[in-house]
């Protein structure tokens, strides 16, 4: 039976000095965090979530990659990866076997005056996302707010970070849920699809799979990126590329990918039924479970 485990870094960055392993095993029931971390009083942190299926990790050194990209967006110091890494193993053996494990990073600026950043991995048994996986979801199109060149145009707002300030992608589901909606894809002021609040968009559209590029302000996600070489493998094309919002009505398939939840059909759009094939999504579906890089 798994539990969750929680280890703390010691050094999550180069900014704290490492003596031995740079971490430590800690009681995931007892408080750990102090009430002026920045962390949790301004949301000023990166995190990661990674999947864990039948005890393999995956895609371990994209997420580590994303959370050091994420980091240098935000002018942290830069993650000790090596430290990180052996922190996710230590997690994983601490929670115990399970079918699937969700393992969550976070790094945050620290407590404040300190100059010291905050680190944590807490591995748990993963929610269970069977019913979205197989059945589909139904999705609502919400207008972000901003434009597709945001990232260019104002850095500062962080879009293609993955920080920890998510109240607003919170928000956008706890909207979509009133209306009698499962998720949200997100939409630029000038027409482009880029994302879910937690997951990135993909369409098949012809013999391609296509996905926003990460060039409008949107998170480079790890589950789509193994989803295109799935796509090389089942002889499809790849594309990352501006879509059109009009786009998404026509496709053959639209899903949104995460690492917990790897796949989810969208099957109602805006209240629309949204064409979707249970064979490739299954197939889809095979390969994340079973490629782990
Ligand atoms: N986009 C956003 C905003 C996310 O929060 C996430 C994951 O949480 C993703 C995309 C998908 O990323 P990944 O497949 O690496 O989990």
């Amino acid at each position: 039976m798994a539990t969750t485990s929680l280890i703390l870094l010691t050094a999550p960055t180069t900014a704290e000095e490492l003596h031995g392993p740079g971490y430590a095993v800690a009681d995931p029931g007892r408080p750990h965090l102090r009430v002026t971390d920045l962390g949790a009083t301004r949301g000023d942190g990166v995190f990661e979530t990674i999947g864990v299926i039948d005890g393999h990790v995956q895609a371990l050194t994209s997420h580590l990659e994303r959370l050091a990209a994420s980091a240098e967006l935000l002018d942290l110091p830069s993650p000790r990866l090596e430290v990180w890494r052996t922190a996710v193993a230590a997690a994983i053996q601490g929670a115990g076997a399970a079918p699937e494990l969700s393992v969550k990073l976070v790094l945050t600026r620290g407590e404040e005056g300190t100059g010291r950043c905050t680190g944590w991995v807490r591995a748990a048994p993963a929610p269970d996302t069977s019913r979205a996986r197989t059945e589909g979801v139904r999705a609502l199109t919400l207008d972000r707010g901003y434009r597709s060149d945001v990232a260019e145009t104002s850095p500062w707002l962080l879009q293609g970070a993955k920080y920890t300030s998510y109240a607003v992608n919170m928000a956008a589901l706890r909207h979509a849920h009133a209306r009698g909606a499962d998720d949200v894809i997100f939409v630029s002021s000038d027409g482009a699809v880029l994302e879910g609040p937690t997951a990135s968009v993909l369409l098949r559209v012809g013999d391609t799979l296509v996905t926003p590029g990460t060039d409008q302000g949107i998170l480079p996600g790890t589950t789509q990126d193994r989803a295109f070489r799935f796509a090389e493998r089942a002889g499809l094309a790849t594309s990352a590329r501006r879509v059109e919002v009009s786009e998404l009505a026509v496709a053959e398939q639209v899903w949104l990918c995460s690492s917990v939840r790897l796949c989810a059909p969208v099957r109602e759009l805006d209240g629309r039924e949204l064409a979707w094939d249970r064979d490739l999504t299954a197939d889809l579906l095979q390969w994340l479970r079973t490629t782990h890089d």
